[in-house]
């Protein structure tokens, strides 16, 4: 892990886009502009896959968009359709092989595939899919997709894809160019965020998140349902349910973290959730202070809810250096010390002698709240008393989401006064799991929280989470 931050919180999955805009120039710098919008799902690699007078070319690489992508390169990928992905490995190793979009020839042409998810029974499918003569190229579990959808492609391409997406199990928003066709699938429980917008110029768009949509300009039109195929083709939008009367489960912390604030999803604003969690832990964990200060920048709009619920004034008391992305900085203490001391600074002068409300949105592992609290300390701050706008992450995450073992997790060892005195904070406090659904404010069982309760929406394997073949 470079980023001594995000060390203290669960990492992000991925993010995919897909356009179809046949006779709109400059696809594949739209497809790029989405995927910069998008980097803050997955850093580690980014790909661009793109569908011309029947020539599939792809470009996958490394590292982040910016880096991966330039003028000239985007210029060799002429685009009808074409999809994106950004990467965080949650399954497979970390290799260019193992980025996407994943493109594989089958008897009538080339399939492109974009995942963001995770399978829960990919091993047992591409077992089968091996005894049957299948041969795998990666160790990711988006090949067996792929796989499935190229062995039913007699069938034809619509059914299937139709028929490879009731075999698996598990979180997957996708994006597929197959057969000149634009495909969005997400998973029945509607797991991972997907949807869909309009080009003015005509063509539609398809992304994770709708700050994806915004950044080329299209309008926002609807988000893809739980359980829904989406197929875009010349001929418009064909919309197909594959799985219906499966629970609806949004992952709850694509509100509390993962998602931009920016973004709406399923109808909600990422920002307003994160407002309103502030103002629910204000009501329920008031604590006597001067000033409501963020972990920034995921912290901020809850401390914002929490400072106009309690009265408190809000301000800056930590400013995050946005440049600093990956580092060199070896993993030991004193580096991690340091990492830190780059990543975020203190604003002395605004919390000096003060009671502070630090907000941070969750936390994980605990080890960077005790950085920063030693930081606000030694810069002069009287009291430093913690509110954390999401409930303690006590179970692993079977979709997508890469969490540290349970030994790690603080919330599933320790006691939250245990946590307290370990972070060196005065006084500490979660919001409450009812908390975090009503500042959601889904309708019953609209929403994953599994990692904070383990009510998982599907049966989830025993073992490991990671998909490995080695
Ligand atoms: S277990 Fe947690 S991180 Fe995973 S999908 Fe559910 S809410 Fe999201």
């Amino acid at each position: 892990m470079d980023d001594f931050l995000k060390m203290d919180k669960l990492s992000e999955e991925c993010g995919v886009i897909g356009i179809h805009a046949p006779g709109v120039s400059g696809i594949s710098h739209m497809l790029c502009f989405g995927l910069i919008a998008l980097q803050h799902r997955g850093q580690e690699s980014a790909g661009i896959a793109v569908l011309k007078n029947d020539k599939m070319q792809y470009y996958k690489e490394m590292g982040l968009v910016q880096e991966v992508f330039d003028n000239e390169i985007l210029d060799r990928l002429p685009a009808d359709i074409g999809i994106g992905h950004v990467r965080y490995s949650t399954t497979g190793d970390s290799y260019v092989s193992n980025a996407q979009p994943l493109v594989v020839r089958y008897k009538g042409g080339s399939i492109a595939l974009a995942h963001n998810g995770n399978l829960v029974n990919a091993v047992e499918i591409r077992n089968r899919l091996e005894d049957e003569g299948s041969i795998f190229q990666t160790s990711i579990d988006s090949e067996v997709i792929a796989n499935l959808i190229a062995k039913n492609y007699s069938l034809g391409m619509k059914e299937a894809v139709i028929e490879s997406v009731k075999e698996i199990k598990g979180s997957y928003a996708l994006t597929i160019v197959i057969d000149h066709m634009l495909i969005g699938v997400r998973d029945p429980n509607g797991l991972r965020p997907l949807s869909l917008a309009k080009l003015p110029e005509g063509g539609y768009v398809l992304a994770s998140e709708s700050c994806a949509h915004d950044v080329v300009g299209a309008e926002f039109v609807r988000d893809v349902e739980p359980g829904e195929i989406v197929i875009i083709s010349d001929e418009g939008v064909e919309s197909i349910f594959f799985a219906e009367g499966h629970k609806k489960a949004i992952c709850a912390f694509e509100y509390v973290y993962f998602a931009r604030p920016d973004s709406i999803i399923d109808g909600k604003s990422v920002y307003e959730t994160r407002v309103e969690s502030g103002r629910i832990l204000a009501r329920e964990y008031p604590v006597e202070a001067d000033m409501v200060i963020a972990v920034p920048d995921s912290g901020i709009a809850a401390a914002i809810g929490y400072a106009e619920e309690s009265g408190i004034p809000y301000n800056t008391g930590l400013i995050k250096n946005k440049y600093m992305g990956r580092t060199f900085i070896q993993p030991d203490q004193k580096s991690r010390e340091l990492a830190v001391r780059l990543k975020l600074n203190v604003m002395k002068r605004n919390i000096e002698g003060k009671r502070l409300i630090l907000i941070d949105d969750s936390i994980v592992r605990g080890t960077t709240s005790k950085r920063i609290i030693n930081m606000l300390k030694a810069a002069g701050a009287s009291e430093v008393h913690v509110r954390v706008s999401s409930p303690p992450v006590k179970h692993p995450c079977y979709f997508g989401i890469d969490t540290p073992n349970r030994q790690q997790l603080i919330g599933a060892i320790h006691t939250i006064d245990e946590i307290c005195e370990m972070i060196g904070a005065d006084s500490l406090a979660f919001l409450s799991d009812a908390g975090l659904k009503k500042s959601i404010d889904f309708k019953p069982c609209g929403l994953c929280t599994a990692c904070f309760d383990g009510d998982y929406p599907m049966e989830v394997p025993e073992e490991a989470n990671k998909f490995m073949f080695e």
